[in-house]
């Protein structure tokens, strides 16, 4: 079910328990800002998660109060996964799901990166 993005951080959110290591994932790229890993239930050929290592709801939670130094890092790590996937000269794309609206349904910032085959018009 769809989360309500207004609600406060609740860090017992599976991806915070996998960032806490509590949980398996197949991490493939991590650094200080960011943790990324394949998704259980790939959408694609290519289906990474990439989520920011701060307690961050959403898109909205995240883009209205991290300090431009962690948005920042945490684009970067987003690009730099792709590119690390060779996933740049086929193309890609990338989505976060936000709220109700958006079907966001774990309420921690992530961002899903699809690629590996072409996607076609949207991935809805
Ligand atoms: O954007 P949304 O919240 O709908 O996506 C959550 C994603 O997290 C799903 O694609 C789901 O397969 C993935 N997931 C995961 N590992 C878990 C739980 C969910 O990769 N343990």
């Amino acid at each position: 079910m769809p989360i309500d993005a207004t609600l406060p951080y609740d860090d017992t959110n599976i991806f915070a328990r996998i960032l806490r290591g509590e949980i398996p994932s197949t991490r493939v790229y991590e650094d200080q800002w960011a943790v990324a890993f394949h998704d259980i239930a790939p959408q694609a050929a290519t289906h990474i998660l990439v989520i920011p290592r701060g307690a961050y709801v959403s898109w909205d939670d995240f883009s209205a109060n991290a300090p431009a130094e962690e948005i920042a890092g945490f684009v970067r790590a987003v690009g730099h996964v792709a590119r690390e996937q060779g996933l740049v000269a086929d193309g890609y794309r990338l989505l976060a799901n936000t709220g109700g609206h958006g079907g966001q349904e774990v309420p921690h910032l992530h961002v899903h990166l699809f690629g590996g085959a072409p996607l076609g018009p949207m991935l809805a």
